[in-house]
């Protein structure tokens, strides 16, 4: 594999184990506010996000590349309100799919075909992650601010799996 790519991949490693972490925050932050089906929901993006983590992981060793471990930086938020959880998801995930489209985009360059083949299921799903990020802030700005409504959106998200 070409340095290059080696190289992207191993740092996606990190930024899938910080979106866990991310992720954790947020699902800390709804629990201590109440809201036990957002708090459902954002456990199950962090213990998603390790495994996408896990994917890079084993498919790095596959292909018998050096894998390195870097530092999982602070998810920095002390969100002020409801809403900034859910902005701050629909952000990250944004960046993550520059990300994904990043290395694709070296890959491409490479000619790793190998590598675009098993990028393909990260683009599909970077693209699933930003449909639900964008529906539940979409749903959250519509009926926020009515607590029956919030409350029925909190039980519908206590109810994924
Ligand atoms: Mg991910």
């Amino acid at each position: 594999m070409e340095i290059k790519v080696a190289q992207l991949l191993n740092e996606q490693v990190n930024k899938e184990m910080f979106s866990a972490y991310l992720y954790l925050d947020i699902e800390n932050y709804f629990s201590e506010q109440d809201l036990d089906g957002f708090a459902h929901w954002y456990m199950l993006q962090a213990a998603e996000e390790m495994e996408h983590a896990m994917k890079i992981y084993n498919y790095l060793h596959e292909e018998q590349e050096k894998i390195t471990l870097e530092a999982i930086a602070k998810p920095d938020c002390s969100f002020k309100n409801d809403r900034e959880p859910l902005e701050a998801a629909l952000e990250h995930e944004k960046f993550i799919t520059d990300s994904i489209h990043t290395i694709y985009e070296a890959a491409e360059e490479v000619k790793d075909y190998r590598t675009m083949r098993f990028l393909d299921w990260f683009v599909t799903e970077q693209a699933e992650e930003e449909v639900n990020a964008n529906e539940l802030l979409a749903k959250y700005d519509k009926f926020g601010n009515d607590p029956r409504a919030l409350y029925l959106l909190n039980s519908e998200l206590k109810g994924r799996e």
